[in-house]
């Protein structure tokens, strides 16, 4: 059985970081990920606060990240972790490829799309409903769409589909958006339209997507549209069953706790990015992900 110093599971903007700092310090790592590497970063059409970059896509930032992690700390692409228990003085880590032993984890497992929970949403996935405006939306230039949510998610996405030609149509639950200023006010000079104070009722259609019902939640007036997509960006939920399994300590909102060395309530596992909740940006998935790595490496430097 492989044996490491430290395995980090996931390999988003955190994990690859954990990947750069674990490589460098010397130590035996090896990083996994059930997808691309990557996580949900792949999917940020343009980001405009990492420091360095006036703008750069997610996409191609993961794509330096990982050739720079892969200098010295080798990744696995497309294998999921089915379980982690501790063994001795270890953790035995059960994939569905493989088995390994590591002395430390660090949990980068990040998080997953929330869905709006309505009817037609699961039927038509694929088929007219989309989570990522980057991945699916060049599918939908020329088409009506609508986007839903306020946070900066929805907003980023909506200015993206606007400006590779789609006929774009913001739906929120409120009358003000979460997403920042700055993002409004593109969302403003773009002509975006918002439909305000409403909520998804269904998703309809016969074999693709044609209509979405639209209800206002103060009149309680319903309304169906003709839509060709729906892009849902309603937030997202921790991916925490490792954690749980393990017995780390998560907060009311199943986010992993940990100290300002990234140290969970178990020894030797850490945790780092989105999975660990608070402010969701790359830069900050970046400081914790080293952070994490270097915490790891002074406990491994205590075990010898
Ligand atoms: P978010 O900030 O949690 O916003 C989710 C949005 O969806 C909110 O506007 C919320 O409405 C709405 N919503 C939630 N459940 C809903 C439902 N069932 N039906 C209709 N609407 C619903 O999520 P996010 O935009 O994905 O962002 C996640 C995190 O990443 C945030 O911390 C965000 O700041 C960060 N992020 C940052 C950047 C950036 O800095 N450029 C870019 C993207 C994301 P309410 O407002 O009414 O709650």
């Amino acid at each position: 059985m492989e044996k490491y110093d430290i395995i980090i599971i996931g390999s988003g903007p955190a994990g690859l970081t954990s990947g750069i700092y674990a490589g460098r310090q010397g130590t035996k790592t090896l990083m996994i990920d059930k997808g691309p590497a990557g996580g949900l970063g792949l999917e940020v059409p343009m980001m405009e606060n990492y420091p360095g970059y006036e703008i750069i896509a997610g996409m191609s930032l993961i794509k330096e990240m990982k050739k720079q992690a892969l200098k010295t700390t080798p990744l696995k692409e497309m294998e999921e972790i089915l379980s982690v228990q501790p063994n001795e003085d270890n953790f035995l880590i059960k994939s569905n490829k493989g088995e390994y032993l590591s002395k430390s984890i660090i949990l980068c497992t990040g998080n997953q799309h929330r869905k709006l929970g309505v009817k037609g949403e699961d039927k038509f996935l694929g088929r007219g409903v989309c989570y990522c405006a980057t991945c699916d939306g060049p599918l939908f230039a020329g088409k009506k769409v609508f986007m839903i949510g306020g946070g900066n998610t929805a907003v980023q996405e909506a200015i993206f589909l606007k400006n590779i030609g789609c006929d774009v149509t913001l739906v929120h639950r409120r009358d003000e958006l979460r997403a920042d200023k700055y993002l409004q006010k593109k969302l403003e000079t773009l002509n975006i339209g918002i439909i305000w104070d409403t909520v998804v009722e269904e998703i309809k259609g016969e074999i693709s997507l044609e209509t979405i019902v639209l209800k206002n939640v103060k009149t309680s007036q319903e309304n169906e549209v003709e839509a060709q997509g729906i892009f849902i960006s309603v937030g997202d939920i921790p991916i925490n069953k490792l954690a749980k399994e393990l017995g780390v300590n998560l907060d009311q909102s199943g986010y992993i706790i940990t100290d300002k060395f990234q140290k969970t309530n178990i020894p030797r596992v850490y945790a780092a990015g989105d999975i660990t909740g608070g402010y969701k940006q790359w830069v900050i998935a970046c400081s914790e992900g080293a952070v994490a790595a270097m915490a790891a490496y002074d406990d491994l430097e205590k075990i010898y």
